[in-house]
């Protein structure tokens, strides 16, 4: 591991063998990797005597429902008393997927008053110093692929049996699209240890990829026959939807999950927008090929961050004006786009 000092992996070592209560928290609109890591390293750490919960601000999609880990989920949206106590009684406050507090919602001011150990475990850039203890790797393809390592590292492997291994499984699996991005030797020597637990990857693929409703494969259709807009001049596309078309296609968190990725099948597109509208904001999500910053782009026009490939950012502009907005960009970053190598 490239950032982390060994001294880091001792202290973590120490603190984890001290803990008994110990709270793991992904970010926001958990996605696989997020809910993945978090209960691969929670079961891992339930087997090794600890009582742990897994505290994910809000609810996360069903396609993610099936995981056999034995660790409780508290969605801090859905009961806010149990996932607030759990959160303060723990000793050891573990934050996975996310590389700023604000990235954990409303969770953010208790995390941020957390007054006892903080360990972040991520492969975000630019992390910011909010733990006690980080461990920040972005050359990893995913947070489970880094918390496999980290389990090594503070000599833990040992407690990882079937149930976090398909967990962890399930975190490289999303991240990286099924294996076909950011992947790296050290994704398959990880996935091949991973597969000695003896998971079930056929099962996994179809509970992940396969596992869709009627109204979101309508929805999906809709989008990209409907609402997706093509910029052949400047390798560019962005689909949109409003909170009332979601309502049309009972919209469930999820349903949108991956649609960001379509307009890059294109032939030629390099950079592809998504925006869904919310009720307070209108979410972004951007997704690049070769060397176009998705992440740049969040962060200089749309309040966010993220991977190079893969970003997302928010807009308090009403909707139209948000697509306006990334439209009459596009001639700013033309030269950028057109000279992206893929
Ligand atoms: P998605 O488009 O799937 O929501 O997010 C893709 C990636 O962009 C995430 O893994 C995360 O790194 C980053 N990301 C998404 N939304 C935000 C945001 O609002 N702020 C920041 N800093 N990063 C984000
Ligand atoms: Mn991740």
């Amino acid at each position: 591991m490239k950032n982390t000092e060994i001294q880091t992996f001792s202290s973590i070592k120490n603190i984890l063998k001290a803990a008994s209560k110990i709270s793991i928290v992904p970010h926001e609109n958990p996605d696989g990797d997020a809910i993945g890591s978090a209960l691969g390293l929670g079961q891992a750490l339930k087997n090794m005597g600890k009582e742990v919960a897994v505290i994910p601000v809000n609810d996360y999609p069903d396609f993610l429902k099936w995981f056999s880990a034995d660790v409780p989920v508290l969605v801090y949206e859905r009961d806010k008393k149990s996932a607030k106590s759990a959160l303060f009684e723990s000793d050891v406050l573990i934050c996975v997927d996310f590389n700023e507090e604000k990235r954990a919602g409303h969770l953010e001011k208790m995390i941020h008053s957390f007054g006892k150990t903080k360990i972040l475990i991520d492969h975000h850039p630019y992390p910011t110093d909010f733990c006690h203890h980080t461990v920040s790797e972005t050359q990893y393809s995913s947070t489970a692929e880094l918390v496999f390592d980290v389990l090594a590292k503070v000599e833990m492997t040992s407690f990882i049996d079937k149930r976090a291994a398909e967990a962890l499984y399930t975190g490289i699996l999303t991240d990286t699209g099924g294996f076909s991005h950011n992947t790296s030797k050290n994704t398959f020597r990880v996935v091949s240890e991973l597969l000695e637990y003896d998971i079930e990857t056929d099962k996994i693929q179809s509970s992940v990829f396969h596992n869709f409703s009627p109204d979101r494969m309508k929805l999906l259709g809709y989008s990209l026959n409907d609402k997706m807009v093509v910029f052949p001049e400047y390798r560019a596309a962005y689909i949109s939807l409003t909170k009332d078309e979601l309502k049309q296609f009972n919209f469930k968190p999820g349903d949108t999950e991956g649609f960001v990725n379509y307009p890059l099948s294109i032939n030629n597109i390099v950079f592809s927008a998504l925006f869904i509208e919310k009720d307070e904001y209108v979410k972004a999500s951007f997704r690049s090929k070769g060397n176009f910053p998705a992440n740049a782009f969040s962060r200089d026009n749309f309040n966010g961050g993220g991977h190079l490939n893969a970003a997302g950012g928010e807009s308090f502009l009403n909707f139209e004006e948000t697509i306006k907005k990334f439209t009459q960009l596009l001639p700013q970053y033309k030269h950028q786009l057109l000279d992206t190598i893929i």
